[in-house]
């Protein structure tokens, strides 16, 4: 990609967060380029100064006043997402416990973790785990087993 009279707009704390910023400027037809942080753009005068070099988008000059319109929204709705994401995690968690059937709450810090029945300090697990005998948690009633055109009275 070539840019006319390139220059940085934008510092992004990741690769990632410079990649987004990247999509969302084109998104609006704005060229924008991504020089990741394990590259070098052209020559820097400081040389390689390992954990300073961040990922940058670099656009063409003549966009600069419409890409700085469009990074404070980009701005603004990263701090959105990151603010609703935190939103939505679970202050705290409720546990059936399957040895004494009695449900107990766990901070929402500990999903995915193993603990301690309060209970009867058997072991439960807090959170959603990946069920690791495939999709037959909780199965229908009518898995009754017989076969079909199989005689159940023997
Ligand atoms: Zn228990």
């Amino acid at each position: 990609m070539a840019l006319d009279d390139p220059i940085s707009a934008y510092i992004a704390e990741s690769n990632m967060d410079a990649l987004h910023a990247q999509r969302f400027l084109e998104s609006e037809g704005v060229e924008a380029y991504v020089v990741e942080d394990n590259e070098a753009f052209g020559h820097t005068f400081f040389g390689a100064l390992p954990g300073i070099f961040k990922p940058q988008v670099w656009i063409s000059r003549r966009d600069s006043v419409l890409a700085s319109k469009l990074l404070a929204e980009y701005e603004r709705l990263k701090a959105e997402r990151d603010a609703s994401r935190k939103a939505n995690e679970p202050q705290t968690i409720e546990v059936l416990c399957e040895d004494c059937g009695k449900t107990s709450a766990f901070a929402g810090s500990l999903n995915g973790t193993t603990q301690t029945c309060p209970h009867c300090r058997g072991y439960v697990d807090v959170g959603h785990f990946e069920w690791p005998y495939g999709d037959e948690v909780g199965g229908s009633e009518d898995a009754t087993g017989w076969e079909e055109g199989g005689n159940p009275e023997s």
